[in-house]
């Protein structure tokens, strides 16, 4: 009898509208066939899911990333729904698929021209190239807009110089590069293709979250750039990173919502299937308000980030608004992966229950597209018109 679809227990289908719900199954029966069962050993190895990836290549699931002619047409909560489903079976899974279509995908239909777009986007959408984009630094994490990597105009192209950290897919086939021009001083973009002279990536080890995302320190040395891998479009820091940050930052929460749902399916069936003092423990009061807390956290949750997309989608969120929500929902889902864990006892540190993994990347949920801090900070400067930082 357990109600296991927290969907369907508040009808929050009923807020989709009929393409998203497809897409949302087609997306369900292809991760919950092809990557819950499989992901786990990827996830232990640290290694990159090929395999994987490569089975999602038929689906042309990336262009639902992307307006026509490119893609299918797209909206936020369209994008939101794939991420939610690949989240629920794992998180890194889900950034991995935000990192190509949220960051670099969208930053080449936003700011690429049209021989740019017929180069890279066609390449990045079918999964022939796999990339990333690259903001931070090792010096300049929240502070990005001070990001010290720089280009040098010369005849017919760019000289680059500098490093970037944690860069996901910053060791496959190309990487978008915010980078700060030194006649100008302005921040622009450019797409570097990793196997040019001067580019150097190392993955990061030790990373105990997001495991199979390969996070990169990036170091270039005097990589030249062709004129026409410059995205001429971006102006600087405002209308350029900003920008793929302020549309990213709204999808971003589905993950979230995706590791919160994870967590509640794993939490009750494993609640409802063990028995200790000679009962199911999903009998104990403790845990039957746990179960309650992660369902409603997770119900709320989602009503936001639906609110919020749709808004988005009519142009009406302010950088505020996406802020506030990627902080709240990314903190509340540190707290349900904690209820998560404590449910299932010792077996609750095992890979394949699911819960551990939601506590590691909530951990980098919370963290990157801009700290809870910087988020709040932002949603703070405008329902108080004072900036508590630059
Ligand atoms: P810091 O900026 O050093 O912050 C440390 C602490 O200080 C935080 O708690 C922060 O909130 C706090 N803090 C800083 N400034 C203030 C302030 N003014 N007021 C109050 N508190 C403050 N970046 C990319 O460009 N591309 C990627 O693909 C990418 N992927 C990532 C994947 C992972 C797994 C991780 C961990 C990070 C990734 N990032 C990526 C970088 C990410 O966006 C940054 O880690 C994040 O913005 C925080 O920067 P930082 O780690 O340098 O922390």
């Amino acid at each position: 009898k357990a109600q296991i679809d927290p969907m369907e227990y508040l009808s929050l289908y009923d807020l989709l509208t009929p393409e998203e719900l497809d897409v949302r199954k087609a997306v369900e029966a292809f991760v919950q066939k092809e990557v819950a069962p499989k992901i786990n050993d990827y996830v232990e190895a640290a290694q990159f899911p090929t395999e994987i990836v490569n089975a999602v290549k038929p689906l042309k699931l990336f262009h639902h990333f992307l307006n026509k002619p490119y893609g299918h047409g797209t909206s936020y909560t369209k994008q939101g729904v794939i991420l939610m489903e690949a989240a629920r079976a794992d998180a890194g899974f889900a950034t991995f698929i935000a990192v190509q279509n949220l960051l670099l995908n969208y930053t080449l239909e936003k700011f690429g021209s049209e021989a740019q777009k017929q180069k890279y986007l066609t390449k990045t959408r079918d999964i022939e190239y796999i990339g990333g984009w690259g903001l931070t630094e090792r010096g300049y994490g929240s502070d990005a807009s001070s990001l010290t990597a720089n280009v040098k105009k010369v005849q017919g192209g760019y000289i680059l110089n500098g490093d970037k950290r944690w860069i996901g897919n910053g060791n496959k086939d190309v990487l978008i590069v915010w980078a700060r021009n030194l006649d100008t001083n302005k921040v622009e973009g450019f797409i570097v293709e990793t196997k040019w002279p001067g580019y150097h990536a190392e993955v990061i080890q030790g990373k105990l979250a997001l495991r199979i995302v390969q996070n990169c320190q990036i170091t270039f040395t005097n990589i030249f750039i062709p004129d026409e891998n410059k995205l001429e479009s971006v102006t600087d820091f405002q209308n350029g990173p900003n920008q793929v940050l302020m549309h990213s930052r709204v999808i971003v929460p589905w993950i979230a919502l995706g590791v919160m749902r994870g967590v509640y399916e794993h939490s009750l069936k494993w609640t409802t299937t063990r028995k200790q003092f000679g009962k199911y423990i999903a009998s104990f009061q403790l845990q039957q308000e746990r179960l309650v807390r992660i369902l409603s956290t997770f119900q709320a949750s989602f009503l936001m980030v639906v609110r919020l997309s749709r808004l988005a989608a009519e142009g009406k969120a302010t950088i505020g608004m996406i802020s506030s929500v990627k902080a709240w929902v990314t903190d509340k889902t540190r707290e349900v992966a904690r209820l998560g864990r404590e449910m299932l006892g010792g077996d609750g540190i095992i890979s394949d229950n699911y819960v551990i993994k939601a506590l590691t990347d909530a951990e980098v949920l919370y963290t990157y597209e801009g700290t809870y801090d910087i988020n709040s900070l932002v949603a703070g400067r405008e329902i108080t018109g004072i900036g508590a930082f630059k």
